[in-house]
């Protein structure tokens, strides 16, 4: 008896539930790739292609045995960039510093980074 009471239970509960949108008719939004111009529709169509960072502003992982010859490889549209390093990991303080097109750049806990060019979005 107590079996058959739960699956009345149950089945009370079961009930279709829809989070869809409510469409009117044939009309829907439209899609905002076509209302997009310019650089909107360039992130628009970069993110469509699986690109999410465009801009290149995610915290890059950075190599631990990096040396001059074999620099933390940091990209950019100009010809500088601030990068910021945290030098430990549990350090609570990032260290910041410039770098320019052509001449990599040692942090003061040792880690080398060098500016490489991206195209544009
Ligand atoms: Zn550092």
């Amino acid at each position: 008896m107590a079996w058959l009471c739960s699956r009345t239970a149950f089945q009370i509960c079961r009930r279709g539930f829809s989070c869809n949108a409510v469409k009117y008719g044939k009309r829907e939004f439209a899609d905002p790739l076509d209302h997009a111009t310019g650089l909107e529709k360039r992130e628009l169509l970069a993110a469509a292609a699986g690109n999410f960072d465009p801009y290149h502003m995610k915290a890059l992982e950075i190599d631990r045995q990096s040396t001059k010859d074999s620099p933390n490889l940091v990209p950019s549209v100009f010809k500088s960039r601030i990068v910021g390093c945290i030098c430990e990991e549990d350090s609570s303080h990032v260290n910041w510093m410039w770098l320019h097109d052509g001449q990599p750049r040692r942090c003061e806990c040792g880690h080398w980074f060098k500016l490489i060019q991206k195209a544009p979005l």
